[in-house]
Order: C-alpha cells, then structure tokens, then sequence
C-alpha cells in the first residue's frame, strides 16, 4: 500500500487520483497483516485498490467528478467497495472520472482531465479514465470501474489494460452515484484478464434487500474456467463493426488477433448486428431521459454544493443547479426532459426503446451462430486531448462499438492486442451472452 501510495504521488501530474486518505488506507493495511498472520485471510486479502470516483465510500470523499458534490462525504460504502473490502482489499483512493460518468474522454470531470499514460498529450479514455490510466501506469494493480455506455471497455483499450463489464445486474448498483439506472453497471480494470477474474468473482453478487435490479444468481469463481482450451470456439465477427469509421491501424490489430485466435484452434463465423449505427441515437435519448430523472436529486438541499445568494426557494435550486452542473451533464438533463416531455415520448423515449429491444433480439439471433462476438471497441486509437474541440457529437459517435453490447445488458470486455498510430495501445472487443463473464475470461486468458 506504501508503495502505491507513494507512486500515486509522485505520478500526480497524470491526474488519476481525487482523494487518498493515508491513515484510512494504511490502518486497513495493518488489519489485513493482522488477519493474513492469524490465517483468517480473504480471497483478495491485503490487495491495493482504488475505485472509481462513482462509487461512495466512508473513509474517501466522493464527487462524481462534478463540483455538485465537492466536499461530499458518504455515510457509508457502496456495495461493491463493502464486498470487496469484506474480501480483504485494501483501498488507496478515488479516481477521477467524467462528470457522474458522462464522457467518454475524462474531459467532463470538474476536476481536470486525466492523461494516457502512454502518451500525455492523449486522452485516457472515458468515463473511467482515471481508473484506466491508475493501472496502466501501476499506480494501482487493479481498479474498479463503471460502464453505462462503454467506459469501463473504452478506457482500458486507450491505456493498453484489460476491463470487463459484467451482465447488467450482476453486481450491485447500491452506493454507485446513478446515471442511467437501465444501463449502470460496475466492472474492473486490470493488467490481465486474470486479476479481473479474481477482483470480480469478489464483487459480483446479488444484492436483493438494495438493489432490486441485481440478479438472483449465485457469487461465481470467474477463475476456475480460465485456463480451458478454446479449440473449436466458434467467434462472429460482426460486419458492421469493420466498416469506412474504423481506423486503418485499428483495424490491421484487431485483424492480427483474430487470427491469433484462428491459431489457438477458433473458427471465425461472420455475423450481422443490422442496427449497430441506431445505438447511437437509441442510446444518446435513453441515457439521457434516465439521467435527466436521476439528477433531479442535486437540489442543493440533500447533497453538496449549495448557491449563495439566492432570492427563495426556486432561485436555490436553480442557482446551485447552474453552478454545480457542467456543460455536458446540463446537455443531457436538456435532451433528457425533452425527449420524455409530453408530445415528444411517443416519438423519442418510447420509439428509442422499441429499438432497444431489437438491438437485444439482433444479438439473440447472432448467438445462434457463435459463441462470442469480437471486434474493435472504438473506431480509432486514444485521441488528443482537447482533440474533439467543443464537438460533444464527436465523443457519441466513437461510441459506436460499445453502446450495443449495454443497451442489451450483455457483458463485454476489452483485452489488449496491439499497437496503433502513435504506438497507441488496441483493444479487441469481446461480447458474450447473458451471465458468459467466464467464458469472456477464458477467451481472453488464452490470448494472454
Ligand atoms: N461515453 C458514453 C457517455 O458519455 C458512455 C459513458 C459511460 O459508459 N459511463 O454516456
């Protein structure tokens, strides 16, 4: 943990880190040595970790990254931090991410952008950008994330590490600061796909009593398949994930691995994802219609910040509203209620969500015929930062490949395969079934 810590600091201009709390971090440590010397250790006992910043934690402040909750202490600790902490996990600190978790270049947050480590004039990739860029760098060996859109895959496939995002359910959303509820779902980045098997078989989990979306399935040990051979797995390759958009470079690694996969024994089964260029829409009007509903609760009452000079009641939300909101997030909450306002919900919300659920059926048909699905996880390597201008459209678009896989609640994960322009690290992308976060592992593990 001391040497974390101390790497944390001395790495600071990649500005990863919100908050660290030596005292906390270091009195969970020596209860750790405590438990490993009287043999009672946990499964991941004394492992250094930090979490996203979108998690609420007791010994941490946590502000989403958004000056709404500057100063903000939770009273107690999501659920995936207390599961993780149960297993012995000892935690370095919060990291920085997109305003409440809404980017997809680290560029949203109130607290400053974070830096590939690869190359600091780059994004790391977002909205768990600082997590990405933590572990890339080892100022963490593993980091917990979100992904509501692709921001647990996309970072990791910026930063060169590997990130899963479970099935939408399998890990609680209690404590994780809501974005959009029908999407949100927890996940790790890590080094290899081995860690994450080993930090998430810690933290999946139902959790009935606080979150009612969470799956009554039973904890998994997403290690114990790992090393299986993967001779005759059968990978589709969707068409309309290596159209005109997809780099040349990004490309040419994702086609290296696919063949590498060709030689390990799998057979590469063309697929169509027919509405893969509708998620874009479909996704930009439910994310927002959620968030819009989700954020109502920063009044300035309950949590954070609260305007100064304010005339009544009405004049404090608003006040606060303005100043504690940024840009994009108050773009959403735009979208949002217009798209679910009265005379436009037919021919927004409700028709968005109508070409969800074929988005869900597409990938149901594609599964008849294979048994994972691979491709690229963004259309380019990380960009420069401040690369995309003041074009919010530029970020959706290089949302592409991800927004289907969570639109239909499907696990995903990043691995990473090569290098691009720059000697910018290449993601491949794999999707699988519902509940398949094993074979995901697997498929990856025999890659690395
Ligand atoms: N880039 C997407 C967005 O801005 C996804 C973000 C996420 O997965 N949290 O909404």
């Amino acid at each position: 943990a001391q040497h974390f810590l101390a790497r944390a600091k001395s790495h600071a201009n990649l500005g990863a880190f919100l908050d660290t709390n030596t005292d906390a971090t270091l009195a969970q440590a020596r209860a750790a040595d405590a438990r490993l010397a009287a043999g009672s250790a946990g499964a991941l006992e004394g492992v250094p970790m930090a979490h996203k910043d979108i998690f609420v934690t007791r010994d941490f402040a946590t502000t989403a990254g958004s000056r709404m909750l500057d100063g903000y202490h939770s009273p107690f600790d999501a659920t995936v931090v207390s599961r993780l902490a149960d297993a012995g996990v000892v935690t370095l600190g919060k990291l920085n991410c997109d305003e409440f978790a809404m980017g997809s270049a680290n560029e949203n947050s109130a607290f400053g952008p974070v830096k590939n480590p690869w190359d600091i004039t780059r994004t790391p990739g977002g909205s768990s950008g600082g997590s990405a860029a933590a572990v890339a760098a080892r100022l963490t060996p593993v980091a917990t994330g979100t992904d509501t859109g692709g921001s647990i895959r996309q970072p990791a496939s910026f930063c060169g590490i590997t990130g899963i995002k479970p099935t939408y359910g399998r890990a609680s959303r209690y404590g994780m600061v809501a974005f959009a509820s029908s999407l949100d779902q927890a996940g790790v980045l890590a080094r290899s796909a081995q860690d994450c098997a080993l930090v998430l078989s810690s933290m999946c989990g139902s959790d009935p009593e606080r979150d009612s979306t969470s799956l009554d399935v039973p904890a998994e040990d997403f290690t114990r398949t790992l090393a299986e051979p993967i001779k005759d797995l059968r990978i589709g390759v969707p068409a309309e994930f290596f159209g005109e958009g997809l780099a040349p470079d990004v490309r040419a690694a994702v086609d290296a691995a696919l063949k590498e996969y060709e030689a390990l024994g799998a057979r590469l089964v063309p697929i169509s994802l027919p509405r893969t260029e509708l998620s874009i829409p479909v996704y930009y009007i439910i994310a927002p219609a959620e968030a819009s509903s989700n954020l109502s609760r920063f009044d300035g009452v309950k949590f954070g910040h609260r305007a100064k000079d304010f005339k009544d009641l009405n004049d404090m939300y608003e006040l606060t509203r303005a100043e504690g909101f940024g840009d994009e997030v108050k773009r959403r909450i735009m979208i949002g209620t217009y798209v679910l306002s009265h005379g436009y919900y037919d021919a927004y919300y409700l028709q968005a969500q109508k070409i969800r659920r074929m988005i869900a059926d597409d990938f149901q048909q594609a599964f008849q015929q294979c048994d994972v699905i691979a491709g690229p996880v963004a259309p380019t390597v990380a960009w420069a930062l401040g690369g995309h201008g003041n074009d919010p459209l530029a970020d959706y678009l290089a949302d592409i490949f991800t927004l289907p896989a969570s639109l239909a609640g499907l696990p995903g994960m990043s691995l990473p395969v090569g290098f691009g322009a720059g000697n910018l690290p290449v993601g491949l992308q794999l999707i699988g079934n519902h509940l398949s976060e094993s074979r995901l592992l697997n498929v990856a593990h025999r890659f690395q």
